[in-house]
């Protein structure tokens, strides 16, 4: 019977349609829920520092501080939340680019040998302060890879900073492997680690592992999901496998793919 069959159809239809807007609605509320996280992090994030500068300001100008030694701790905690706040301001402008879309690539044909000493030469010191042996290793050739070179360095200097950041006398290094069709890049410590459980979260915004541990060690939570947000816009990966006190290695491929019909320059 056509008439019961076509009723049937539209049932069906109907159906489909009520569950993909039942769909549409329950990802419109993770969006909405997302998006109160997001912003209700970034108020916290930045009323922390704030209060910081502002308590110990305040100490200082009331005359509360009595030693040298006092003093001098209270300016260096001004001087140090200060930084935060900038790094803070910093990456939260890379992200309202990105939430945009207005994050526009420059492709170029970008050498890593060249975009990996330079971003070691600006940590060196850091890691100096630390004791910390910063070694790059770099192949004798690799290929010029298509890509945006000013974000391969912030990507290397944003890793190279995390992990002289939770690394104390250790060992960090920067390796680059020329694997035929794909730039292989690494970045390892011999750092306090991340926990197993914690790894799948440690790309989200604002997450930083073990909160209590997370002022101690400085930083924002923001800097690997930007990371993350710039290799996936050059079509690369980037995985992580670490251990507890025993150090973290994040490894970034791309591809060293022809764009707009450019061919791959050798070095
Ligand atoms: P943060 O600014 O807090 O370092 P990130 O987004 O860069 O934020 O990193 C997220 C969290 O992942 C950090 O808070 C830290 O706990 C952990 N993490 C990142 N890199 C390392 C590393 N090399 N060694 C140990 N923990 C790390």
């Amino acid at each position: 019977d056509w008439d019961a069959r076509l009723r049937l159809r539209s049932r069906d239809e109907l159906g489909r349609l009520g569950h993909s807007i039942n769909g549409l609605a329950a990802s419109l509320q993770r969006y909405r829920d997302s998006r109160r996280t997001f912003f209700s992090n970034i108020s916290h994030e930045l009323r922390t520092p704030v209060t910081y500068l502002q308590g110990y300001a305040k100490v200082l100008n009331d005359g509360l501080v009595n030693t040298d030694e006092e003093k001098k701790q209270s300016l260096s905690i001004i001087y140090q939340e200060s930084v935060r706040l900038e790094q803070l301001i910093h990456d939260l402008f890379d992200l309202a680019k990105m939430e945009e879309g207005q994050l526009s690539l420059a492709i170029e044909p970008v050498d890593l040998k060249e975009v990996a000493q330079t971003a070691a030469q600006k940590v060196m010191i850091k890691a100096e302060q630390k004791n910390i042996g910063l070694h790059v290793e770099l192949p004798d050739h690799m290929p010029h890879l298509l890509g945006d070179r000013g974000r391969m360095e912030q990507i290397l200097l944003n890793l190279l900073e995390n992990a002289i950041r939770y690394t104390e006398n250790g060992r960090v290094s920067v390796q680059l492997i020329d694997q035929k069709k794909t730039a292989v890049m690494t970045v390892s410590d011999t750092g306090i680690g991340i926990p197993e459980d914690e790894l799948p979260y440690i790309f989200e915004r604002f997450y930083r592992v073990e909160k209590s541990r997370a002022r101690q060690y400085g930083g924002t939570g923001l800097g690997l999901s930007i990371v993350k947000t710039y290799v996936e816009m050059q079509d690369g990966t980037i995985q992580v496998t670490s251990r507890r006190g025993k150090g973290t290695t994040f490894t970034l491929r791309f591809p060293y793919k022809k764009h707009r019909g450019k061919e791959n320059t050798p070095s």
